[in-house]
C-alpha cells in the first residue's frame, strides 16, 4: 500500500487550491477526483467583487481574502505558463435610487477603496443607463482555463486517480486512514463541494446548497469591456461573447437548465440592455453553501483522521486561497483555524 501525508477528495476549486497548497507545502498527496461536469467551479463565473451591490457593503473578511486571492492565482499562473485571473472593470448600472446611496457610501473609510467613481459607461449605445453607474475593480478567474491547468501542472507531482471515491471502501485506522487497500494517510480530506450532503461523517454541518444557471451569448453589436450588473451580470469574454447570470435556486438542485431561469436571465438583461442577443450556451450548477452563510473547514470531532474543506458559497474563488492557507497551518501546524469558519461550529458540547 501506498504511503501518503494526506488524501483529498474532490478536484473542483476547493480539492484544487487544497492539493496545491499540500504539495507546495512538501507533503505528500494522493487526489481522488470524478465528476468535473458535476463540479460548481466548472460552471462558475468567476467573479471577484469586493462589494455587496444589494447593500453596498465589502464582503465578509474582504480585506484579508482579497489580496490574498490575488496574490495566490498571479504567483500560480506563472507556474502554468498562462493567465487564469483577468482584471475587470465592473459598472453596476443604478436604479432611480443608487446614485445617492452610492455617494453617500463611497464617503465611508470601508467601502471608498473599492470604487473607482460614478458615471457613464463610454461608447455603449444600447446600454440604458439614465441614473448613471458606479464603477468597481473586480477581477474574474477562468475557471476552465485554472483547472485544466493545475491538473496538468500537479499530474507528475502526486499520485492520482479519476474515479469515484466511495466512503465503504474507507477504513479509519487509530492515527491513519486507508482507501482501497490501495493508499494510507496521516488524514483525508473531503472537498465534495455540494455533493457533501450525502457525506455521512459530516451529517452535523447544516448545507444549504444554491443551484445556479447561467448563459453564454453572442451579441453582435456590443463590443463592452465593461462587467454589466443589474439584478444579473453579463461578463464579457471577447469576441462578442458573454456570460449571463445567475439564478438561486434552493428547492432544485438537479444540474438540469431550466426554461425559467433562461426567461428571468433573459427578461432582467432586456431591462438595461435590449439588444439582440444569441443564447450559445445554458449550464447549471450547485453552489456548496453552509446555513450560516460562511465556509466551513476542519476535523471531524470523532475521526481527526477526517477532515473537511468544503462551503464556498458564491465567492469560492476568492475564498479558496486562504482557507486553503487556514486548514494547512492546522494540519501541519496545529494552528486554531479562524473561529468563523472552523467546523467546530457545529458540534454539539
Ligand atoms: C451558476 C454559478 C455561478 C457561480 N459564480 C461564481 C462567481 O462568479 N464567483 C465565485 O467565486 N464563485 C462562483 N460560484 C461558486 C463556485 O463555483 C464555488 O464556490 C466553488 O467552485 C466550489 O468549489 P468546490 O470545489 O467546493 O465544489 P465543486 O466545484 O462542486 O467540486 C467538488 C468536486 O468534488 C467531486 N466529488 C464529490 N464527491 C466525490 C466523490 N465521492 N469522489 C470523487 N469526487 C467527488 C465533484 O464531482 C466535484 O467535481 C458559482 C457557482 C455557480 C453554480
Amino acid at each position: 500500500m501506498d504511503r501518503f501525508d494526506q488524501i483529498v477528495v474532490g478536484g473542483g476549486l476547493a480539492g484544487t487550491v487544497l492539493v496545491y497548497q499540500l504539495t507546495k507545502a512538501g507533503q505528500r498527496v494522493c487526489w481522488i477526483k470524478a465528476g468535473l461536469e458535476r463540479s460548481s467551479t466548472m460552471v462558475a463565473a468567476g467573479l471577484i467583487n469586493p462589494l455587496v451591490f444589494r447593500y453596498l457593503t465589502p464582503v465578509w473578511k474582504v480585506q484579508t481574502l482579497l489580496p490574498e486571492a490575488i496574490n495566490f492565482y498571479k504567483k500560480l499562473e506563472k507556474e502554468l505558463g498562462q493567465q487564469c485571473l483577468h482584471e475587470i472593470n465592473i459598472a453596476k448600472v443604478f436604479g432611480d435610487q443608487d446614485a445617492a446611496l452610492w455617494q453617500r457610501k463611497m464617503q465611508l473609510p470601508e467601502i471608498a477603496p473599492w470604487i473607482n467613481g460614478i458615471g457613464a459607461v463610454p461608447d455603449n449605445e444600447v446600454l440604458i443607463q439614465p441614473h448613471g453607474v458606479g464603477f468597481v475593480n473586480g477581477y474574474w478567474l477562468d475557471t476552465g482555463v485554472f483547472l485544466r491547468g493545475m491538473e496538468h501542472y500537479l499530474s507528475d507531482k502526486i499520485v492520482s486517480f479519476n474515479e469515484r471515491f466511495e466512503l465503504k471502501r474507507l477504513n479509519i485506522e487509530p492515527d491513519k486512514v486507508s482507501y482501497d487497500k490501495r493508499c494510507l494517510a496521516d488524514k483525508l480530506i473531503f472537498c465534495e463541494g455540494w455533493e457533501a450532503v450525502k457525506n455521512s461523517f459530516f451529517d452535523f454541518v447544516p448545507f444549504r446548497p444554491v443551484k445556479g444557471e447561467l448563459l453564454t451569448l453572442k451579441i453582435d453589436n456590443l463590443e463592452s469591456k465593461y462587467l454589466l450588473n443589474k439584478e444579473v451580470f453579463l461578463l464579457p469574454l471577447g469576441e462578442h461573447l458573454f456570460r449571463l447570470g445567475s439564478t438561486y435556486d434552493w428547492d432544485d438542485l438537479s444540474i438540469n437548465t431550466t426554461a425559467q431561469a433562461r426567461e428571468y436571465l433573459l427578461e432582467k438583461l432586456a431591462s438595461f440592455l435590449p439588444a439582440k442577443i444569441e443564447v450559445i450556451d445554458h449550464q447549471a450548477g450547485v453552489r456548496p453553501a453552509v446555513a450560516d452563510r460562511r465556509p466551513v473547514a476542519g476535523l471531524h470531532p470523532e475521526h481527526p483522521q477526517l477532515a473537511i474543506f468544503n462551503g464556498l458559497g458564491a465567492r469560492g474563488v476568492m475564498i479558496a486561497p486562504w482557507l486553503g492557507q487556514q486548514l494547512l497551518e492546522l494540519l501541519r501546524y496545529q494552528k486554531p483555524l479562524d473561529e468563523e469558519v472552523d467546523l467546530q461550529r457545529f458540534v454539539k458540547r
